[in-house]
């Protein structure tokens, strides 16, 4: 898998300390942490409306003002 448009400076993890342990809110280092950990690190397969299985290589991320991962498109 090929992840293209990673932020070379990530600003939140510079700034960002979790903040929200034994609480029910997530807090914004963890929300962001969450993210970018569900990026695919595997090539994975979807199929198109016809049924045919497309093998995706390559995406591309969204990256939001903080640095963080927003999503991602093949
Ligand atoms: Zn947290």
């Amino acid at each position: 898998m090929k992840v293209n448009g990673l932020p070379t400076k990530c600003r939140w993890k510079e700034c960002l300390k979790c903040t929200c342990e034994g609480q029910l809110k997530e807090c914004l280092h963890c929300k962001y942490t969450k993210r970018e950990n569900s990026i695919p690190k595997e090539n994975f397969t979807v199929k198109d409306k016809d049924g045919n299985d497309h093998l995706i290589t390559e995406i591309t991320v969204i990256v939001g003002e903080d640095g963080d991962i927003i999503g991602w498109h093949n």
